[in-house]
């Protein structure tokens, strides 16, 4: 049997570079992996993890569930793309061997068989075959065409900006683009000439038959068939360079997920896989924020993935950043945004262990001698009417508190963490760590989402209850130790970032504000809420690009028409207060406002 004819060259050198080339990229990275991750990869591969992420390959690398839920145009787009090629491949092996049985075909007769069907006379069509394949290429073209028309109207598919290409991207591109009405044209021309096809190669070819002579139809016979294969080739050796590295990637990615490997504030040889899975879909650039709200175009989470793959990250691009989490939650292949952004800080930015902090030792601002402790934070000591809020609220439940920091302290550690430091932030979090052990304390409250997430990521705590302030007000409320107004007042509510997306408190500080009043939810809200624009994590926002935001936040929330503007961050507060005229209160001052005695 005959299996191979020169056009098929750019195909065959294409198929095997993409396969040396990308197994050699996973064994190095793996290679490279730290023996905690190798044991964990041990440890979880003959388990019913494999099975789970097996599953979740099918789901989202084939179906893109995660792009459906957030737009069906875009998600018929991708799976249209990937599981239509998918089973182009799948389908058209099982064709060759309805055709000539279990036996070795080399890799370019299952591609190209529609070529080699007429030399090796195979005459028996299989109408089925040939419909079921006309009708996957035709979903596969549909998937081509929106992706063409996504590039020139994005709006059209659900998506304000797209992203913007490298040259490779756009030759990858290209070339993906050509492979499939390549194809079409290929086996058109040959049903032309020797029967065969469906619906669509053998409409197609009937319609060129009579069109065009048949010494025509020769002469165009090879040409199609070569630039089919020189289209596959061409993707297939951009692709190891290109965005189209994803395709393989999340596939391993998915698997080590489940094996519990996770990035770390520490760049590792893991972090590779995140990286080149991100597709550059752009699906993570309408929620930034620093692009609706102060068209800043350069800095989104796919620019910085891209700018560290290829080893051009700049200080700007890393810093640029909220680190508020909207991107990370719609980002349909799970990269964990905020921990690269980190870790690419800290080799940035983190400077060893040098003494810098060690006046830190003799700190010690502690008061009280309460089970419960309280930490204030640096942020909310420069809101002080919080701190006397919470002080009224311990009082009228009777608490005896332990304050940790009140009349100054250490910080939490968590935005020098941010900034990269984490030598610096480290020596912070071993200082109160150490204070709050000695308290003796039982529970630990802050009114600060940023010290409440270190202290639950990064204190190790055993044996101390870490709770928000919203938290714990809400526990004294329902256990009857704080007796408050139920008033007319409206107040809508400000989901912090660190608070929402980074700690998942969302019910609480709004049952609070139901004990006290009514709840007018803004447009943007809990998973969905905006972020102040003064978060700690950007130090490269100017004081007025942070005003900008504050002013469009401040507004959204204004049009609820709520009397009182709530939020349960510090420096929310003080953000959200110089974009509004409306009132902006601490949740801590409304409860304590309401107590009745
Ligand atoms: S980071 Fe996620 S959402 Fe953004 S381009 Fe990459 S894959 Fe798409
Ligand atoms: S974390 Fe926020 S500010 Fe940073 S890139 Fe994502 S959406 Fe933009």
């Amino acid at each position: 049997m005959i299996f191979y004819d020169s056009f098929c060259i750019p195909f065959i050198v294409g198929a095997i570079y993409m396969a040396l080339k990308v197994g050699w990229k996973y064994l190095s990275w793996l290679r490279h992996l730290p023996a905690s991750d190798l044991k964990l990869i041990a440890k979880g591969l003959f388990t019913h993890r494999t099975l789970n992420a097996a599953w979740e390959v099918i789901r989202e690398s084939l179906l893109h569930a995660r792009i459906w839920r957030i737009d069906a145009r875009l998600g018929y787009m991708h799976t249209s793309l990937a599981f239509g090629w998918f089973l182009l491949i799948v389908v058209g092996w099982v064709e060759t061997i309805a055709y000539l049985g279990w036996k070795w075909i080399p890799l370019q007769g299952h591609v190209f068989f529609k070529y080699f069907v007429p030399l090796n006379n195979i005459t028996s069509h299989k109408p089925v075959f040939d419909f079921v394949m006309d009708a996957l290429l035709l979903i596969v073209l549909s998937g081509v065409a929106l992706a063409w028309w996504k590039r020139r109207r994005s709006r059209s598919l659900g998506m304000r900006r797209t992203t913007r290409h490298l040259p490779l991207d756009r030759v990858a591109l290209t070339a993906l683009w050509i492979i499939f009405p390549a194809r079409l044209v290929a086996e058109s021309i040959t049903a032309a000439l020797y029967g065969g096809g469906s619906f669509l190669t053998g409409g197609l070819g009937s319609l060129l038959d009579s069109l065009l002579n048949t010494s025509t139809l020769r002469a165009l016979y090879e040409p199609s068939w070569w630039v089919y294969s020189s289209a596959l080739g061409l993707f297939f050796v951009t692709m190891p360079f290109s965005r189209y590295m994803h395709i393989f990637t999340e596939i391993p990615l998915i698997f080590l997920r489940h094996y519990r490997l996770r990035p770390t504030v520490e760049e590792k040889s893991y972090d590779n896989f995140e990286i080149e899975a991100c597709s550059r879909c752009g699906i993570c650039i309408d929620p930034c924020q620093l692009q609706s709200q102060l068209s800043n175009h350069e800095v989104q989470s796919v620019y910085f993935l891209r700018d560290r793959r290829y080893r051009m990250l700049q200080q700007k691009v890393a810093y640029d950043c909220l680190m508020c989490g909207r991107c990370e939650q719609v980002c349909p292949v799970g990269i964990n945004l905020n921990t690269l952004r980190l870790n690419s800080r800290v080799s940035m930015r983190n400077t060893p262990n040098e003494g810098r902090y060690s006046y830190l030792r003799s700190v010690d601002p502690s008061q009280g001698s309460g089970k419960v402790g309280y930490f204030a934070g640096c942020m909310t000591l420069l809101t002080p009417k919080t701190l006397h809020s919470m002080q009224r609220i311990f009082d009228a439940a009777h608490v005896d508190v332990w304050w940790a920091d009140r009349s100054g302290g250490v910080c939490c550690g968590r935005p020098m963490m941010l900034a990269g430091e984490i030598d610096a932030a480290q020596k912070m979090v071993d200082k109160n760590r150490e204070l709050f052990l000695k308290a003796g304390i039982t529970t630990l409250v802050t009114s600060c989402p940023i010290c409440l997430r270190v202290f639950r990521e990064s204190y190790h705590l055993e044996g101390i209850e870490v709770l928000h302030h919203s938290e714990y007000i809400l526990r004294l409320i329902r256990q009857g130790r704080l007796q408050l107004r139920h008033s007319t007042d409206s107040f809508t509510y400000h989901d912090p970032c660190e608070l929402g997306r980074g700690s998942g408190i969302y019910d609480e500080p709004r049952a609070v504000i139901e004990a006290v009043g009514t709840l007018l939810e803004a447009e943007h809200n809990r998973r969905n809420a905006f972020c102040c624009g003064s978060s700690v994590a950007n130090t490269a926002i100017s004081d007025s690009q942070q005003q900008t935001i504050a002013s469009k936040v401040g507004a959204e929330l204004e049009a609820t028409g709520a009397s009182t503007i709530v939020t349960a961050c510090p420096l929310c507060k003080k953000a959200i207060m110089r974009g509004s005229t409306t009132p902006v209160a601490d949740l801590s001052e409304i409860v304590a406002e309401s107590i009745l005695h």
